[in-house]
């Protein structure tokens, strides 16, 4: 009987002693990965290790019995340490990312977590705070940032220059139609052929330039405004579109297929001119047969894709990305008139609802233009 307690005592030593050895490695595989510290419920550290030592720049006497506050950056508002305290002071874990100062004033950012220790009643009694040093990560972010504002600042200069160049482009040039047209009209018994040929290439020659103008003002001021966003019924949309487009598809005899499109977060303006460009150009771009053209819609998960397909001349697929460039044509005028500036609109618009467009085509057989929407 007593020989048989013994063994349980030492079968009961030994586990004790495994248990201390695994928690003795969990701790150095932990202090080995992360920094580390300990602070009391009111915040006073009792515990830091090497690691915190070293990005802190303190040694672990300067910091023992400090508040926690003396790594405070100044950095992050009043609300989010109370935010913090709130969690962990109801035994939740917080996580998060802090901005800390080191001794010598020099700022790291950690990403932390904080797991708040408990008695057997469940009530925290310490805090355990677990960080990793992401300083590298923050200051690529931080550039990235920077980039992408100056980016967005240049992109706005541009759109402001496009405007006002193409905006004041417009007086003189309705001058020099309209004075064209006048000579054309008035001078006309004592013109020459020679003469009379000249002028109209003047005047076509103007109303290019109107055209080219028009649609520099249409695509600077394609930008992106959050609040014209609207739930938007596709179905009218394209309705509206098709009534516009009633000249072209008649004289061609085009052959439209629509189904059923869905109520989606849009600007009704700019769809609207995305699916004008589309399936004009689908009508357009036709050579020998009569157009036919389907416009269509699938549901993913997180979007919507549309598609307008056309059996029209196609396109090589080298010249599938500089068709989304402004001013950029495949085709002579005499060809096919145009500007080279609808699917650069196109572009512009389904990047401001943030989604993508992107073309499938065999020269000869047709083309599919496809775009998503983002669900939001
Ligand atoms: P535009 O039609 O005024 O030239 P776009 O920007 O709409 O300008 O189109 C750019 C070029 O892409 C066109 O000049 C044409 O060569 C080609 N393209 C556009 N849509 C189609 C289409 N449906 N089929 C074949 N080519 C097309």
């Amino acid at each position: 009987m007593y020989k048989e307690a013994s063994s349980d005592l030492i079968e009961l030593k030994n586990s004790l002693s495994d248990t201390a050895f695994e928690l003795t490695s969990i701790k150095y595989a932990l202090d080995e990965a992360a920094i580390v510290a300990i602070t009391d419920i009111k915040g006073t550290i009792t515990y830091v290790n090497k690691k915190f030592c070293e990005i802190s720049k303190y040694s672990s006497d300067e910091l023992i019995g400090q508040n926690h506050r003396i790594i405070n950056s100044g950095y992050h508002p009043k609300e989010f340490f109370q935010q913090m305290y709130r969690t962990i002071g109801k035994g939740n874990v917080w996580r998060g990312q802090i901005r800390n100062k080191a001794k010598d004033g020099t700022l790291y950012w950690v990403d932390t977590t904080i797991v708040p220790l408990k008695d057997r009643a469940g009530k925290p009694t310490k805090y355990l705070a677990i960080r990793f040093d992401i300083s590298e990560q923050k200051k690529t972010e931080e550039i990235l940032n920077q980039t992408l504002t100056k980016l967005e600042n240049s992109n706005k200069e541009l759109e402001q220059f496009a405007y006002i160049a193409s905006h004041d482009l417009r007086e003189p040039l309705r001058m020099v139609t309209s004075y064209a047209q006048l000579i054309a009209r008035r001078y006309r018994e004592k013109l020459d052929d020679e003469a009379e040929v000249f002028i109209k290439y003047l005047v076509d020659g103007t109303n290019r330039m109107q055209m080219l103008i028009d649609g520099l003002l249409l695509y600077s001021r394609t930008t992106s405004k959050k609040n014209t966003l609207k739930q938007t019924d596709l179905n009218v949309v394209l309705q509206e579109v098709l009534d516009d487009l009633k000249i072209s598809i008649e004289e061609k005899h085009a052959e439209i297929k629509q189904g059923t499109l869905p109520n989606i977060l849009a600007d009704p303006i700019q769809i609207r001119q995305l699916f004008q460009n589309l399936i004009s150009n689908a009508i357009k771009y036709n050579k020998s047969q009569t157009p036919i053209v389907e416009i269509s819609s699938q549901e993913s998960l997180t979007d919507w894709c549309f598609s307008v397909k056309d059996n029209g001349i196609g396109i090589e697929q080298d010249q599938f990305d500089r068709i989304f460039k402004i001013f950029q044509r495949l085709h002579r005028q005499e060809e096919f008139p145009g500007t080279g500036i609808g699917l650069a609109v196109c572009k512009k618009i389904i990047e401001r609802h943030e989604g993508r467009i992107w073309i499938e085509s065999y020269p000869g057989k047709g083309s599919v233009f496809y775009f998503t929407i983002p669900k939001k």
